[in-house]
């Protein structure tokens, strides 16, 4: 193939240089003005909603995003626009009040932006392995890693589960441990955007949850990110942290530590832009998971990792496989330079950050998940990026290769 295929491009709608056209006739090249209002609305309209009926399987929700099928849930989640999902865990964990010494339990398979921002606190991240169906925090081993936190001295400050590769976790039982030992929750949906659990969107079921607009994430806005907060009130203090904390005098007064974390005008223009054909993306990587899976049916020692349970509605924003040697022929890694070389974009899954050099230090409750996924899996080409053309030559050397 003459083009590269990569794992999952930007694509826009076309109508994200209306919306910067707009600011820029405006005179709107600031952190804040109409477009940032306008995103924070159009994602609060979105996340505030469930499909109907419920639940829907097969990407049905997905392609009528936009459609009648839309039913509003009094949830009244606000939504506040951020300069990344880095920063939007980072003054979540800041509004929960964790501050040096402190503990915060973090899914370890995942990427180190969910459990950086634990330590710019001066705090410690403390890992917790996955269940093998979601691939997301065990909810029993978070648990045991809670009640052993608590009898060692300490007990942890927040919990950050993580919806990985856009799989929705089991949410309802985490949530019930989370009360049990009244400890907040803050969903880290930064590759779960759209993602949904009993037909409701996956960030909007702890004290706060993380959206990412990354480049290569479900949609973007070059780079940026958003906080979805339990109230108002939560989200007027997001808001004055990440405006630099200023109070409200006529002078410069300072009573707290600020942020410069605000989007700003320019990149919600292309998020409203983003907006009008999120549909349309969910639809896309869904439909490159359908393609995946009858593909990899008749693959001895391929397995496409798709929703474990039918109340789980991933976006599939990367489509993932686990790769058995003994049947393929070839282990992971093999297989994934195969594809290099055939100008296909492939990656390991994400290696467990109880395993990262950087965080060696750091306390962990493992059960051999996550090292076990990372010793066998690989990600794939997703996305509306990807044509039924691509996916075709991905599915044809995949099978040529099989041994
Ligand atoms: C991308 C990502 C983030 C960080 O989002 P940015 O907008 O890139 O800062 C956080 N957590 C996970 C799991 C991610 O994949």
């Amino acid at each position: 193939m003459a083009n590269r295929v990569y794992l999952c491009l930007a694509h826009m709608s076309g109508n994200e240089m209306r919306y910067i056209q707009e600011a820029f006739d405006t005179n709107w090249v600031v952190p804040l003005g109409p477009n940032v209002n306008g995103f924070e609305a159009d994602l609060e309209a979105f996340i505030n909603s469930r499909c109907h009926p419920d639940p829907i399987n097969g990407g049905q929700c997905a392609s009528t995003l936009q459609g009648g099928l839309r039913e509003a849930l009094p949830l009244n989640k606000k939504v506040v626009a951020l300069s990344a999902g880095t920063a939007a865990i980072h003054l979540a964990l800041v509004n929960l009040g964790v501050k040096a010494g402190d503990e915060v339990i973090c899914q370890s398979f995942t990427f180190a932006a969910s459990a950086n921002p634990v330590t710019y606190l001066g705090a410690t991240p403390v890992f917790v392995d996955s269940e093998a169906k979601t691939w997301n925090i065990d909810p029993n081993l978070l648990e045991d890693a809670i009640k052993d936190r608590i009898a060692k001295g300490k007990k942890p400050k927040a919990i950050i589960p993580v919806y990985l590769y856009g799989m929705p976790a089991y949410i309802d039982e985490i949530m019930e441990v989370a009360k049990r030992y009244n400890i907040p929750v803050l969903e880290d949906a930064a590759e779960g955007f759209g993602s949904r659990y009993r037909g409701q969107v996956v960030g909007t079921f702890g004290d706060y949850g993380v959206m990412s607009f990354n480049g290569n994430k479900m949609i973007t806005t070059s780079g940026g990110g958003a906080l979805i907060c339990p109230d108002e009130e939560a989200a007027k203090r997001i808001l004055f942290y990440a405006t630099q904390a200023r109070e409200p005098f006529p002078y410069y007064q300072h009573e707290h530590i600020g942020y410069n974390y605000r989007m700003s005008n320019i990149c919600a223009g292309i998020g409203r832009g983003q907006m009008t054909i999120v549909g349309d993306h969910l639809a896309h990587h869904i439909h490159t998971k359908d393609v995946y899976q009858e593909a990899f049916k008749d693959i001895d020692g391929i397995e496409l990792h798709v929703a474990p349970e039918d109340y789980m509605e991933p976006n599939y924003w990367l489509n993932t496989i686990t790769v058995e040697p003994e049947k393929f022929g070839m282990d992971y890694d093999q297989l994934r330079l195969i594809l290099d070389a055939a100008n296909i974009e492939s990656r390991p899954l994400w290696k467990p950050m109880h395993l990262q050099p950087v965080f060696k230090d750091a306390p962990a409750y493992v059960n051999g998940v996550s090292e076990e996924l990372f010793k066998k899996g690989l990600c794939l080409p997703s996305g509306p990026m990807v044509s039924d053309e691509d996916l075709a030559y991905i599915i044809e050397t995949i099978k040529t290769t099989k041994k």
